[in-house]
């Protein structure tokens, strides 16, 4: 399992999506599990109390170089994810990349190429250009 490709998984989807098949069936289950996504790290802050959130502006400016940025610039995330989140966060993730690859697969979308192309773009434009 370790060595799966994105490729390997988005095929794989492509065999289970027999009851998914409709675009717009897929887009709102995706949309859907993007709140569940959202949902579980919330529940993790006001329910299990794992991590919090101590949120204030970010003292930035444009010329900070990498490090200073990684000094100054926070997550506004205290804590780490206890065992149970981890599980609960992890596979809501799973269940968007699962619709994300559905999407893909009926648009012919190559999930591989958009990861090496957004790579790419990350490279290209630097840390404070990805927004
Ligand atoms: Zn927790």
């Amino acid at each position: 399992m370790n060595s799966l490709t994105l490729k390997q998984f988005q095929d794989q989807v492509s065999e289970l999506l027999l009851r998914h098949r409709s675009l717009l069936d897929v887009l709102s289950k995706f949309q859907q599990s993007n709140a569940a996504v959202n949902r579980s790290v919330i529940k993790s802050i006001t329910e299990c109390g794992c991590i919090e959130v101590n949120a204030a502006k970010q003292a930035y400016y444009p010329d900070m170089t990498m490090e200073e940025a990684r000094v100054t610039l926070g997550t506004h995330v205290e804590g780490h994810l206890c065992e149970n989140c981890m599980e609960a966060v992890s596979s809501e993730l799973g269940t968007n990349l699962f619709y994300m690859s559905a999407l893909g697969n009926i648009l012919d979308v190559n999930l591989e190429k958009v990861v090496e192309n957004e790579s790419k773009k990350c490279s290209t434009l630097g840390f404070f250009n990805m927004s």
